[in-house]
């Protein structure tokens, strides 16, 4: 009971509304498809009132379209008319989009997240819109009788700058969390140890594959998982043939981002349903536009996530209404490969985040792969001695001798026609 308290008391000096938002995701979770769709429309009026009065940007470009939400009804259908915003907009009127009654907000919530092409997207997370997140979260957790103070395994982020280092483990502590730093056999061995006594296990869904792979090579075999969650990445249907081995369970699914949060959670029943309390997802051309309903410091209205996505109509047998999302097909993880050792390309992010932090340089790139043990690294600038040197020294961090890299100076890093990526691999 020390670690619910630990946690109970990190959430409410963090999120004082963290309470309120998990009461309301339940209260509305058995809700009737009219009864959701009443509350998606409450809550678009209050945020499309909101932006036309405090964000200079939605402002503008509802004028430009002629709609003025203080003088029309809202139903869901007036959404067709606000044009798509894209991650690029996202940066480019970063300032504008931000709403500007900041005194409204008791907390604020500095977030970053790597851009498609490397330009990280910054804004500020309302304490409300945070508290969502976290209680969309634990309410999906709560499906599987998991609670948030569980102990529990985490297979991301690992950065090996020594004060980052220290405040994730500071961190990992107060969330009774432990975490994979690598894959060295080392590293491996004590995480499989700890994972003995965790509820559950979440993270990367390539890396919670590529240590299940592990663990039943070495004949370990754990029944004290009760959830494994995958996040971000494509879950392919045989990373959960390893999993069911080696822990007893499926890789289940949250999908969700940093601009969204959680836009939909895999219930018992093997269903993905859509977090309709916070959030409106619409299918266009097969693109998944989002508009996130509880974020009111940083909204973004019909957002091009980047995700290829299929909505499907089924009524799922768990009871809940919420729409079903069938698939994510557009985003997939993929492992850079070096000679010895495998790592999830958001080392890359990693690497490129700690160039910036140390030296000022924010570089846009793009990586490709297409020999074992080889990276090519596009970058837009000329590539001088000196910044050989320095890439050179973060990515022999992360790689050692593992990985030789190849720069490419004055690139272009974007490609035509298809979804931007930071790392794209060519190796099956
Ligand atoms: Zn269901």
């Amino acid at each position: 009971m020390l670690r619910k308290f630990i946690y109970r008391v990190g959430c409410l000096i963090r999120n004082p509304s963290i309470d309120k938002c998990y009461e309301a995701l339940k209260e509305s979770e058995f809700y009737s498809s009219e009864e959701l769709h009443d509350l998606q429309q409450r809550k678009l009026t209050i945020l499309l009132k909101f932006c036309y009065q405090h964000s200079a940007y939605y402002r503008k470009s509802f004028d430009k379209v002629g709609f003025n939400p203080l003088l029309e009804p809202i139903n869901l259908d007036v959404l067709s008319k606000i044009p798509i915003l894209s991650k690029d907009d996202l940066i480019k009127f970063n300032s504008e989009i931000h709403t500007t009654n900041s005194f409204k907000f008791k907390k604020k919530f500095f977030s970053e997240t790597s851009g498609s092409t490397g330009q990280a997207l910054t804004f500020y997370k309302d304490e409300v819109w945070d508290s969502y997140n976290r209680s969309s979260i634990n309410r999906g957790l709560s499906w599987f009788s998991i609670s948030p103070w569980d102990r529990n395994g985490y297979f991301w982020g690992f950065n090996f700058v020594f004060l980052h280092r220290l405040k994730t483990k500071l961190f990992d502590f107060l969330l009774c969390r432990f975490r994979l730093f690598s894959y060295s056999d080392n590293d491996l061995d004590k995480f499989l140890n700890k994972c003995k006594r965790a509820r559950y296990l979440e993270g990367y869904s390539s890396m919670i594959y590529e240590v299940a792979k592990l663990a039943n090579k070495k004949g370990v075999n754990l029944t004290n998982i009760k959830l494994i969650k995958g996040t971000s990445e494509k879950i392919y249907p045989h990373y959960s043939s390893e999993t069911l081995k080696a822990f007893g369970q499926k890789i289940i699914s949250e999908y969700g981002s940093a601009e969204s949060g959680i836009i939909a959670f895999e219930c018992p029943e093997g269903n993905m349903h859509l977090n309709e309390e916070t959030c409106i997802v619409e299918c266009i051309d097969g693109k998944a536009i989002v508009t996130n309903l509880v974020a009111m410091s940083f909204p973004t209205i019909r957002y091009d996530l980047g995700d290829y996505i299929e909505l499907s109509d089924i009524e799922c047998d768990c009871g809940r209404k919420h729409k079903v999302l069938k698939e994510v097909t557009g985003r997939v993880g993929k492992n850079i490969i070096g000679f010895n050792n495998k790592y999830p390309s958001l080392t890359l992010y990693y690497i490129f985040k700690n160039i910036a932090l140390s030296s000022g340089l924010e570089l846009t790139y793009r990586c490709e792969q297409s020999t074992i043990g080889f990276l090519t690294v596009y970058l837009e600038v000329e590539v001088t001695e000196r910044l050989i040197s320095l890439l050179d020294s973060e990515f022999g961090k992360y790689f050692k001798d593992d990985i030789k890299c190849e720069y490419v100076e004055k690139a272009t890093v974007r490609v035509k026609g298809r979804k931007l990526k930071d790392f794209e691999s060519f190796i099956d």
